[in-house]
Protein backbone atom coordinates (compact mmCIF):
# COMPACT_ATOMS: atom_id res chain seq x y z
CA UNK A 1 0.00 0.00 0.00
CA UNK A 2 1.91 3.36 -1.17
CA UNK A 3 -1.07 5.29 0.43
CA UNK A 4 0.43 7.26 3.54
CA UNK A 5 -1.15 6.91 6.15
CA UNK A 6 -2.74 10.16 8.81
CA UNK A 7 0.77 9.67 10.94
CA UNK A 8 2.80 9.97 7.99
CA UNK A 9 0.79 12.98 6.76
CA UNK A 10 1.37 14.64 10.08
CA UNK A 11 3.30 17.64 10.16
CA UNK A 12 4.68 19.16 13.96
CA UNK A 13 2.44 22.14 14.81
CA UNK A 14 0.10 22.08 11.96
CA UNK A 15 -3.21 22.41 13.44
CA UNK A 16 -7.11 21.95 12.08
CA UNK A 17 -9.16 24.09 14.73
CA UNK A 18 -8.19 27.22 16.06
CA UNK A 19 -9.19 28.23 19.67
CA UNK A 20 -10.48 31.43 21.20
CA UNK A 21 -8.45 32.65 23.74
CA UNK A 22 -9.31 31.85 26.86
CA UNK A 23 -11.37 33.28 29.35
CA UNK A 24 -10.48 31.33 32.70
CA UNK A 25 -7.64 31.13 34.24
CA UNK A 26 -5.00 28.54 32.52
CA UNK A 27 -4.49 25.35 34.94
CA UNK A 28 -2.20 22.56 33.67
CA UNK A 29 -3.24 19.47 32.47
CA UNK A 30 -3.59 16.57 35.32
CA UNK A 31 -0.42 14.70 34.04
CA UNK A 32 -1.58 11.57 35.55
CA UNK A 33 -4.45 10.83 32.81
CA UNK A 34 -2.20 12.50 29.95
CA UNK A 35 -0.52 9.62 27.61
CA UNK A 36 2.76 10.82 26.61
CA UNK A 37 2.44 7.25 24.47
CA UNK A 38 -0.56 8.44 22.14
CA UNK A 39 1.26 10.69 19.61
CA UNK A 40 -2.29 12.44 17.66
CA UNK A 41 -1.71 13.26 14.03
CA UNK A 42 -0.88 16.81 13.07
CA UNK A 43 -2.81 18.42 10.19
CA UNK A 44 -4.60 21.01 8.77
CA UNK A 45 -8.67 20.41 7.61
CA UNK A 46 -8.23 20.34 4.29
CA UNK A 47 -5.69 17.45 5.18
CA UNK A 48 -7.99 15.40 6.93
CA UNK A 49 -11.01 16.15 4.72
CA UNK A 50 -8.88 14.99 1.32
CA UNK A 51 -7.46 11.89 2.97
CA UNK A 52 -10.93 10.57 4.37
CA UNK A 53 -12.44 11.18 1.22
CA UNK A 54 -9.25 9.65 -0.70
CA UNK A 55 -9.77 6.57 1.24
CA UNK A 56 -13.26 6.54 0.73
CA UNK A 57 -13.10 5.91 -3.06
CA UNK A 58 -11.47 3.45 -3.01
CA UNK A 59 -14.52 1.71 -1.47
CA UNK A 60 -16.71 -0.43 -4.10
CA UNK A 61 -20.16 0.10 -2.78
CA UNK A 62 -23.56 0.16 -4.02
CA UNK A 63 -23.92 3.51 -4.75
CA UNK A 64 -20.84 3.27 -7.34
CA UNK A 65 -22.14 0.52 -9.34
CA UNK A 66 -23.18 -3.16 -9.68
CA UNK A 67 -23.08 -5.21 -6.90
CA UNK A 68 -23.58 -8.96 -8.01
CA UNK A 69 -22.59 -10.89 -4.13
CA UNK A 70 -24.95 -13.69 -4.93
CA UNK A 71 -26.95 -14.94 -1.64
CA UNK A 72 -25.94 -11.21 -0.43
CA UNK A 73 -28.86 -9.21 -2.23
CA UNK A 74 -26.77 -6.09 -2.40
CA UNK A 75 -29.53 -4.02 -4.01
CA UNK A 76 -29.61 -0.40 -3.74
CA UNK A 77 -31.19 1.42 -0.50
CA UNK A 78 -33.44 4.34 -1.40
CA UNK A 79 -31.79 7.35 0.16
CA UNK A 80 -35.95 7.81 2.02
CA UNK A 81 -34.92 5.15 3.99
CA UNK A 82 -32.30 7.40 5.89
CA UNK A 83 -33.92 10.13 5.86
CA UNK A 84 -36.75 9.00 7.73
CA UNK A 85 -34.57 6.83 10.60
CA UNK A 86 -32.82 10.48 11.13
CA UNK A 87 -35.96 12.09 12.08
CA UNK A 88 -35.58 12.77 15.68
CA UNK A 89 -38.39 11.00 17.11
CA UNK A 90 -36.81 7.98 16.14
CA UNK A 91 -33.22 8.41 16.12
CA UNK A 92 -33.04 10.30 19.24
CA UNK A 93 -34.90 8.16 21.79
CA UNK A 94 -33.65 6.13 23.95
CA UNK A 95 -34.15 2.25 24.89
CA UNK A 96 -34.98 3.04 28.79
CA UNK A 97 -37.76 5.33 28.01
CA UNK A 98 -41.14 5.00 29.23
CA UNK A 99 -43.06 3.21 26.73
CA UNK A 100 -45.72 5.54 26.70
CA UNK A 101 -43.37 7.87 25.62
CA UNK A 102 -42.33 5.70 22.31
CA UNK A 103 -45.75 5.16 21.23
CA UNK A 104 -44.94 6.19 17.89
CA UNK A 105 -42.22 3.63 17.72
CA UNK A 106 -43.87 1.16 19.34
CA UNK A 107 -46.70 1.15 16.60
CA UNK A 108 -44.33 1.23 14.03
CA UNK A 109 -42.57 -1.93 15.22
CA UNK A 110 -45.49 -3.31 15.59
CA UNK A 111 -47.12 -2.64 12.34
CA UNK A 112 -43.62 -4.41 10.96
CA UNK A 113 -43.83 -7.38 13.15
CA UNK A 114 -47.62 -7.54 11.07
CA UNK A 115 -46.76 -6.73 7.59
CA UNK A 116 -43.50 -9.38 8.15
CA UNK A 117 -46.30 -12.37 9.07
CA UNK A 118 -48.53 -11.11 5.98
CA UNK A 119 -45.22 -11.31 3.75
CA UNK A 120 -44.14 -14.65 5.30
CA UNK A 121 -47.78 -16.58 5.96
CA UNK A 122 -46.74 -17.14 9.64
CA UNK A 123 -48.27 -16.71 12.73
CA UNK A 124 -46.12 -14.59 14.98
CA UNK A 125 -42.80 -12.44 14.58
CA UNK A 126 -40.11 -11.36 17.05
CA UNK A 127 -37.71 -8.15 15.72
CA UNK A 128 -34.95 -9.05 17.68
CA UNK A 129 -32.55 -10.85 15.93
CA UNK A 130 -29.73 -8.69 15.01
CA UNK A 131 -28.79 -10.64 11.65
CA UNK A 132 -29.51 -13.51 9.76
CA UNK A 133 -27.38 -15.89 11.41
CA UNK A 134 -28.50 -14.76 14.97
CA UNK A 135 -32.08 -15.31 13.71
CA UNK A 136 -30.94 -19.02 12.18
CA UNK A 137 -29.80 -19.33 15.88
CA UNK A 138 -32.83 -18.04 17.54
CA UNK A 139 -34.86 -20.11 15.35
CA UNK A 140 -32.77 -23.75 16.13
CA UNK A 141 -33.18 -22.41 19.90
CA UNK A 142 -36.90 -22.26 19.24
CA UNK A 143 -36.78 -26.06 17.80
CA UNK A 144 -34.74 -27.48 20.86
CA UNK A 145 -37.29 -25.56 23.34
CA UNK A 146 -40.20 -26.74 21.76
CA UNK A 147 -39.23 -30.61 21.62
CA UNK A 148 -37.91 -30.26 25.20
CA UNK A 149 -41.48 -28.46 26.29
CA UNK A 150 -43.25 -31.92 24.56
CA UNK A 151 -40.82 -34.33 26.93
CA UNK A 152 -38.87 -35.71 23.51
CA UNK A 153 -35.64 -35.53 24.47
CA UNK A 154 -33.80 -38.05 22.00
CA UNK A 155 -33.93 -35.54 19.00
CA UNK A 156 -29.85 -34.54 18.70
CA UNK A 157 -29.51 -33.93 14.94
CA UNK A 158 -30.24 -31.19 12.11
CA UNK A 159 -30.42 -32.10 8.83
CA UNK A 160 -28.48 -29.82 6.59
CA UNK A 161 -28.25 -29.68 2.54
CA UNK A 162 -25.03 -29.39 0.86
CA UNK A 163 -26.09 -25.93 -0.51
CA UNK A 164 -26.41 -24.50 2.47
CA UNK A 165 -24.72 -21.18 3.99
CA UNK A 166 -22.18 -21.88 6.56
CA UNK A 167 -24.14 -20.22 8.68
CA UNK A 168 -26.87 -22.94 8.82
CA UNK A 169 -24.16 -25.45 10.19
CA UNK A 170 -22.78 -23.06 12.41
CA UNK A 171 -25.94 -22.05 14.20
CA UNK A 172 -26.99 -25.86 14.77
CA UNK A 173 -23.73 -27.07 16.55
CA UNK A 174 -23.41 -23.45 18.17
CA UNK A 175 -26.76 -25.08 19.90
CA UNK A 176 -25.79 -27.70 20.82
CA UNK A 177 -27.41 -30.17 17.69
CA UNK A 178 -25.00 -32.88 15.82
CA UNK A 179 -25.45 -31.79 12.24
CA UNK A 180 -26.16 -34.52 9.25
CA UNK A 181 -25.43 -33.12 5.97
CA UNK A 182 -27.90 -34.09 3.33
CA UNK A 183 -26.79 -34.15 -0.29
CA UNK A 184 -28.52 -32.54 -3.42
CA UNK A 185 -29.93 -34.62 -6.12
CA UNK A 186 -28.97 -33.87 -9.94
CA UNK A 187 -31.49 -31.59 -10.38
CA UNK A 188 -30.46 -28.74 -7.43
CA UNK A 189 -32.90 -30.12 -5.06
CA UNK A 190 -32.72 -31.80 -1.89
CA UNK A 191 -32.08 -35.22 -2.78
CA UNK A 192 -35.70 -37.67 -1.48
CA UNK A 193 -34.30 -40.96 -1.35
CA UNK A 194 -31.13 -39.78 1.21
CA UNK A 195 -33.59 -37.63 3.64
CA UNK A 196 -36.01 -40.97 3.41
CA UNK A 197 -33.14 -42.77 4.86
CA UNK A 198 -31.97 -40.39 7.46
CA UNK A 199 -35.41 -39.59 9.45
CA UNK A 200 -36.17 -40.85 12.80
CA UNK A 201 -36.81 -39.61 16.09
CA UNK A 202 -33.90 -38.37 16.83
CA UNK A 203 -33.95 -35.57 14.21
CA UNK A 204 -35.01 -32.46 15.64
CA UNK A 205 -35.14 -30.82 12.59
CA UNK A 206 -34.03 -29.46 8.97
CA UNK A 207 -32.85 -26.28 8.02
CA UNK A 208 -33.50 -25.45 4.31
CA UNK A 209 -33.26 -22.47 1.84
CA UNK A 210 -35.58 -22.00 -0.65
CA UNK A 211 -34.69 -20.87 -3.49
CA UNK A 212 -31.67 -22.41 -2.56
CA UNK A 213 -28.07 -21.24 -2.81
CA UNK A 214 -27.73 -22.43 -6.27
CA UNK A 215 -30.60 -19.91 -7.69
CA UNK A 216 -33.63 -22.97 -7.71
CA UNK A 217 -36.96 -23.70 -5.95
CA UNK A 218 -36.64 -26.69 -4.90
CA UNK A 219 -39.49 -28.51 -6.31
CA UNK A 220 -39.83 -31.00 -3.65
CA UNK A 221 -40.31 -28.33 -0.87
CA UNK A 222 -43.82 -29.07 0.52
CA UNK A 223 -42.68 -32.96 0.27
CA UNK A 224 -39.45 -32.62 2.18
CA UNK A 225 -41.50 -30.59 4.68
CA UNK A 226 -43.85 -33.02 5.19
CA UNK A 227 -41.86 -35.50 5.51
CA UNK A 228 -40.19 -34.04 8.21
CA UNK A 229 -42.84 -33.11 10.09
CA UNK A 230 -44.10 -36.97 9.40
CA UNK A 231 -40.97 -37.94 11.00
CA UNK A 232 -41.34 -35.25 14.34
CA UNK A 233 -39.16 -33.14 13.02
CA UNK A 234 -39.93 -29.00 12.44
CA UNK A 235 -38.32 -26.79 9.29
CA UNK A 236 -36.65 -24.24 9.51
CA UNK A 237 -36.52 -21.60 6.32
CA UNK A 238 -33.65 -19.74 6.17
CA UNK A 239 -35.00 -16.78 4.39
CA UNK A 240 -31.95 -14.71 3.39
CA UNK A 241 -33.26 -15.61 -0.53
CA UNK A 242 -36.87 -14.37 0.22
CA UNK A 243 -36.53 -11.55 -2.68
CA UNK A 244 -37.34 -14.08 -5.18
CA UNK A 245 -40.73 -15.20 -3.35
CA UNK A 246 -41.97 -11.68 -2.34
CA UNK A 247 -45.64 -11.37 -2.97
CA UNK A 248 -45.82 -14.79 -5.41
CA UNK A 249 -45.36 -17.51 -2.61
CA UNK A 250 -45.01 -17.51 1.60
CA UNK A 251 -42.81 -19.66 3.72
CA UNK A 252 -45.14 -20.01 6.02
CA UNK A 253 -47.98 -21.85 3.54
CA UNK A 254 -45.26 -23.78 2.19
CA UNK A 255 -45.05 -26.00 5.33
CA UNK A 256 -42.37 -24.51 6.93
CA UNK A 257 -42.38 -23.61 10.69
CA UNK A 258 -39.74 -20.81 11.28
CA UNK A 259 -37.89 -18.42 9.23
CA UNK A 260 -35.63 -15.76 9.42
CA UNK A 261 -35.78 -12.62 7.25
CA UNK A 262 -32.50 -10.47 6.87
CA UNK A 263 -33.87 -6.66 6.52
CA UNK A 264 -30.68 -5.91 5.11
CA UNK A 265 -31.21 -8.37 2.25
CA UNK A 266 -34.88 -8.33 1.30
CA UNK A 267 -35.90 -4.70 2.33
CA UNK A 268 -33.35 -2.86 1.48
CA UNK A 269 -31.16 -1.65 4.70
CA UNK A 270 -27.68 -0.96 4.44
CA UNK A 271 -25.41 -4.46 4.55
CA UNK A 272 -21.90 -5.37 5.84
CA UNK A 273 -19.94 -1.96 6.63
CA UNK A 274 -22.81 0.57 5.92
CA UNK A 275 -25.20 -0.51 9.55
CA UNK A 276 -25.89 -2.85 11.76
CA UNK A 277 -28.40 -6.30 10.31
CA UNK A 278 -31.10 -7.06 11.21
CA UNK A 279 -32.45 -10.85 11.31
CA UNK A 280 -36.21 -10.90 12.48
CA UNK A 281 -37.53 -14.60 12.93
CA UNK A 282 -41.12 -15.60 12.15
CA UNK A 283 -42.99 -18.63 13.58
CA UNK A 284 -46.13 -20.72 12.89
CA UNK A 285 -49.26 -20.56 15.26
CA UNK A 286 -47.48 -24.20 17.68
CA UNK A 287 -44.51 -22.08 18.23
CA UNK A 288 -45.26 -18.47 19.16
CA UNK A 289 -45.24 -18.90 23.25
CA UNK A 290 -41.30 -19.79 21.87
CA UNK A 291 -40.36 -16.76 20.52
CA UNK A 292 -37.77 -14.31 21.68
CA UNK A 293 -38.80 -11.30 23.72
CA UNK A 294 -40.00 -8.79 23.82
CA UNK A 295 -42.06 -8.30 21.10
CA UNK A 296 -45.00 -5.56 20.65
CA UNK A 297 -48.48 -6.48 21.38
CA UNK A 298 -51.53 -4.51 21.60
CA UNK A 299 -52.54 -3.44 25.71
CA UNK A 300 -55.75 -1.91 24.78
CA UNK A 301 -57.54 -1.30 21.95
CA UNK A 302 -58.08 1.87 20.10
CA UNK A 303 -61.02 3.58 19.23
CA UNK A 304 -62.51 5.98 16.44
CA UNK A 305 -60.71 8.87 18.34
CA UNK A 306 -57.83 7.35 19.92
CA UNK A 307 -54.56 4.52 18.43
CA UNK A 308 -54.23 1.65 20.56
CA UNK A 309 -51.67 1.38 23.39
CA UNK A 310 -48.32 -0.45 22.33
CA UNK A 311 -46.69 -1.96 25.34
CA UNK A 312 -43.66 -4.93 25.21
CA UNK A 313 -44.76 -8.83 25.91
CA UNK A 314 -42.81 -11.38 26.50
CA UNK A 315 -44.42 -14.81 24.95
CA UNK A 316 -45.05 -17.21 27.83
CA UNK A 317 -42.32 -19.93 26.61
CA UNK A 318 -40.09 -17.25 25.48
CA UNK A 319 -36.66 -18.70 25.03
CA UNK A 320 -35.93 -15.26 26.37
CA UNK A 321 -33.75 -12.62 24.85
CA UNK A 322 -31.64 -12.72 22.23
CA UNK A 323 -30.47 -9.27 21.83
CA UNK A 324 -29.81 -6.24 24.14
CA UNK A 325 -33.45 -4.30 24.42
CA UNK A 326 -35.34 -4.81 20.97
CA UNK A 327 -33.15 -5.01 18.10
CA UNK A 328 -31.59 -2.63 15.60
CA UNK A 329 -34.50 -0.33 15.81
CA UNK A 330 -33.03 1.82 13.28
CA UNK A 331 -33.41 -0.73 10.20
CA UNK A 332 -36.59 -1.55 11.44
CA UNK A 333 -37.55 2.18 10.89
CA UNK A 334 -35.56 1.59 7.12
CA UNK A 335 -37.22 -1.56 6.00
CA UNK A 336 -40.92 -0.27 7.29
CA UNK A 337 -40.59 2.98 4.83
CA UNK A 338 -39.49 0.57 1.79
CA UNK A 339 -42.41 -2.22 2.68
CA UNK A 340 -44.94 0.98 2.67
CA UNK A 341 -43.51 2.55 -0.01
CA UNK A 342 -43.57 -0.65 -2.23
CA UNK A 343 -47.24 -1.84 -1.31
CA UNK A 344 -48.31 -5.84 -1.78
CA UNK A 345 -47.94 -4.65 -6.18
CA UNK A 346 -44.56 -3.70 -5.76
CA UNK A 347 -43.16 -6.05 -3.34
CA UNK A 348 -44.63 -8.51 -5.92
CA UNK A 349 -42.92 -6.31 -9.20
CA UNK A 350 -39.99 -6.71 -6.59
CA UNK A 351 -39.28 -10.34 -7.24
CA UNK A 352 -40.42 -10.40 -10.54
CA UNK A 353 -37.75 -8.54 -11.88
CA UNK A 354 -34.88 -9.85 -9.48
CA UNK A 355 -35.83 -13.17 -11.21
CA UNK A 356 -36.01 -11.38 -14.67
CA UNK A 357 -32.74 -9.80 -14.19
CA UNK A 358 -31.00 -13.10 -13.12
CA UNK A 359 -32.56 -15.00 -16.15
CA UNK A 360 -31.55 -12.51 -18.37
CA UNK A 361 -27.52 -12.44 -17.57
CA UNK A 362 -27.98 -16.13 -17.31
CA UNK A 363 -29.40 -16.27 -21.12
CA UNK A 364 -26.40 -13.83 -22.05
CA UNK A 365 -23.78 -16.20 -20.39
CA UNK A 366 -24.80 -19.92 -20.71
CA UNK A 367 -23.04 -20.24 -23.99
CA UNK A 368 -19.53 -18.80 -22.39
CA UNK A 369 -19.80 -20.31 -18.61
CA UNK A 370 -20.56 -24.09 -17.76
CA UNK A 371 -23.89 -23.89 -15.91
CA UNK A 372 -23.88 -26.84 -13.61
CA UNK A 373 -27.36 -26.78 -13.02
CA UNK A 374 -28.60 -25.48 -15.82
CA UNK A 375 -32.50 -24.63 -15.49
CA UNK A 376 -34.78 -21.32 -15.28
CA UNK A 377 -33.06 -20.04 -11.80
CA UNK A 378 -35.00 -17.64 -9.58
CA UNK A 379 -32.89 -14.70 -8.19
CA UNK A 380 -29.50 -15.70 -8.55
CA UNK A 381 -27.70 -18.28 -10.74
CA UNK A 382 -24.20 -20.37 -10.25
CA UNK A 383 -21.86 -20.43 -13.01
CA UNK A 384 -18.43 -22.48 -12.82
CA UNK A 385 -15.16 -20.12 -13.45
CA UNK A 386 -13.14 -22.53 -15.29
CA UNK A 387 -12.55 -23.81 -18.83
CA UNK A 388 -10.84 -27.02 -19.76
CA UNK A 389 -9.68 -25.60 -22.39
CA UNK A 390 -8.38 -22.46 -20.03
CA UNK A 391 -5.83 -24.48 -17.62
CA UNK A 392 -4.81 -22.77 -14.35
CA UNK A 393 -7.94 -20.09 -14.68
CA UNK A 394 -9.70 -20.07 -11.35
CA UNK A 395 -12.81 -18.36 -10.44
CA UNK A 396 -10.54 -16.02 -8.55
CA UNK A 397 -8.87 -14.85 -11.58
CA UNK A 398 -11.91 -14.50 -13.06
CA UNK A 399 -14.04 -12.27 -9.88
CA UNK A 400 -10.17 -10.04 -9.95
CA UNK A 401 -10.56 -9.35 -13.56
CA UNK A 402 -13.97 -7.77 -13.15
CA UNK A 403 -12.43 -5.01 -10.90
CA UNK A 404 -10.44 -3.91 -13.71
CA UNK A 405 -13.30 -3.71 -15.46
CA UNK A 406 -15.42 -1.77 -12.60
CA UNK A 407 -17.46 -4.52 -11.32
CA UNK A 408 -17.95 -6.13 -7.71
CA UNK A 409 -17.12 -9.79 -8.44
CA UNK A 410 -19.67 -11.86 -7.42
CA UNK A 411 -19.66 -14.78 -4.51
CA UNK A 412 -16.80 -17.45 -5.52
CA UNK A 413 -16.26 -20.56 -4.01
CA UNK A 414 -20.00 -21.16 -2.24
CA UNK A 415 -22.16 -22.84 -2.56
CA UNK A 416 -19.15 -25.55 -1.90
CA UNK A 417 -21.28 -28.77 -4.65
CA UNK A 418 -20.25 -26.31 -7.79
CA UNK A 419 -16.18 -26.59 -8.60
CA UNK A 420 -15.18 -22.77 -8.98
CA UNK A 421 -18.14 -21.14 -8.47
CA UNK A 422 -19.01 -17.79 -9.43
CA UNK A 423 -22.56 -17.25 -7.52
CA UNK A 424 -24.21 -14.02 -9.45
CA UNK A 425 -26.78 -11.83 -8.31
CA UNK A 426 -27.97 -9.07 -10.16
CA UNK A 427 -31.12 -7.72 -8.41
CA UNK A 428 -34.23 -5.87 -9.31
CA UNK A 429 -32.12 -2.62 -8.67
CA UNK A 430 -29.98 -2.55 -11.94
CA UNK A 431 -30.86 -1.71 -14.92
CA UNK A 432 -30.86 -3.58 -18.44
CA UNK A 433 -27.52 -1.19 -19.54
CA UNK A 434 -25.99 -2.07 -16.25
CA UNK A 435 -26.53 -5.88 -16.88
CA UNK A 436 -25.56 -5.95 -20.42
CA UNK A 437 -22.24 -4.60 -19.90
CA UNK A 438 -21.56 -6.45 -16.42
CA UNK A 439 -22.66 -9.43 -19.20
CA UNK A 440 -19.41 -8.25 -21.85
CA UNK A 441 -17.25 -7.68 -19.23
CA UNK A 442 -17.66 -11.85 -18.15
CA UNK A 443 -17.90 -12.55 -22.05
CA UNK A 444 -14.53 -10.10 -22.80
CA UNK A 445 -12.88 -11.96 -19.59
CA UNK A 446 -13.68 -15.55 -20.90
CA UNK A 447 -11.61 -14.55 -23.96
CA UNK A 448 -8.60 -13.56 -22.28
CA UNK A 449 -8.75 -16.21 -20.18
CA UNK A 450 -8.04 -18.46 -23.26
CA UNK A 451 -5.84 -16.26 -25.37
CA UNK A 452 -3.95 -14.05 -22.60
CA UNK A 453 -4.58 -15.87 -19.08
CA UNK A 454 -1.63 -13.50 -17.48
CA UNK A 455 -4.03 -10.41 -17.57
CA UNK A 456 -6.33 -12.70 -15.06
CA UNK A 457 -3.81 -14.02 -13.43
CA UNK A 458 -2.33 -10.63 -12.27
CA UNK A 459 -5.44 -8.80 -11.92
CA UNK A 460 -6.54 -6.84 -10.29
CA UNK A 461 -4.16 -3.76 -12.30
CA UNK A 462 -5.76 0.00 -11.49
CA UNK A 463 -6.76 -0.55 -7.79
CA UNK A 464 -4.81 0.63 -4.78
CA UNK A 465 -3.91 -2.07 -3.46
CA UNK A 466 -3.49 -5.24 -6.13
CA UNK A 467 -4.06 -8.75 -5.45
CA UNK A 468 -4.17 -9.79 -1.60
CA UNK A 469 -2.44 -12.98 -0.07
CA UNK A 470 -6.11 -13.47 1.37
CA UNK A 471 -4.82 -16.28 3.72
CA UNK A 472 -2.18 -14.17 5.40
CA UNK A 473 -4.99 -11.09 5.77
CA UNK A 474 -6.58 -13.75 7.26
CA UNK A 475 -4.75 -15.04 9.70
CA UNK A 476 -2.72 -11.96 10.57
CA UNK A 477 -5.18 -9.21 10.80
CA UNK A 478 -3.71 -6.17 11.55
CA UNK A 479 -6.79 -3.69 12.18
CA UNK A 480 -4.73 -0.52 13.43
CA UNK A 481 -2.29 1.39 11.18
CA UNK A 482 -0.60 2.75 14.61
CA UNK A 483 0.56 0.10 16.94
CA UNK A 484 1.84 1.98 20.25
CA UNK A 485 5.72 1.33 20.73
CA UNK A 486 5.25 0.11 23.72
C1 LIG B 1 -26.67 -13.97 4.17
C2 LIG B 1 -27.09 -15.34 4.42
C3 LIG B 1 -27.19 -15.84 5.72
C4 LIG B 1 -26.71 -15.11 6.95
O1 LIG B 1 -27.27 -13.87 7.12
P1 LIG B 1 -26.48 -12.67 7.85
O2 LIG B 1 -27.51 -11.60 7.95
O3 LIG B 1 -25.33 -12.33 6.96
O4 LIG B 1 -26.04 -13.17 9.18
C5 LIG B 1 -27.69 -17.13 5.88
N1 LIG B 1 -28.05 -17.88 4.83
C6 LIG B 1 -27.95 -17.43 3.56
C7 LIG B 1 -28.39 -18.30 2.43
C8 LIG B 1 -27.46 -16.15 3.31
O5 LIG B 1 -27.34 -15.71 2.06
Amino acid sequence: MTEPTIYELSSPGRLGVRYPDPDVPLTPLPTEFVRDSLPLPELSEPDVIRHFTRLSTFNYNVDKGLYPLGSCTMKYNPKVNEEAARLPGFALTHPLQPEETVQGNLALMYELQEWLKEISGFAGVSLQPAAGAQGEFTGVMIIRAYHKARGDTKRTKILIPDSAHGTNPATSAMSGYQVVNLPTDSNGNVDLNALKNVLDDQIAGLMLTNPNTLGLFDVNVVEVNRMVHEAGGLVYGDGANLNALLGITRPGDLGFDIMHFNLHKTFSTPHGGGGPGSGPVAVAKHLVDFLPGPIVDIIEEGTEEEPPLYGFCMPSKSIGRVKSFFGHFGMMVRAYVYISMHGPEGLRNIAEHAVLNANYLLARLRNTYKIPYDRICMHEFVAEGRWEDAPGIRALDIAKRLIDYDFHPPTNYFPLIVHEALMIEPTETENKQTLDRFAEALIKIAQEAHQSPELLKEAPHNTPVRRLDEVKAAKELVLCCWIPEN
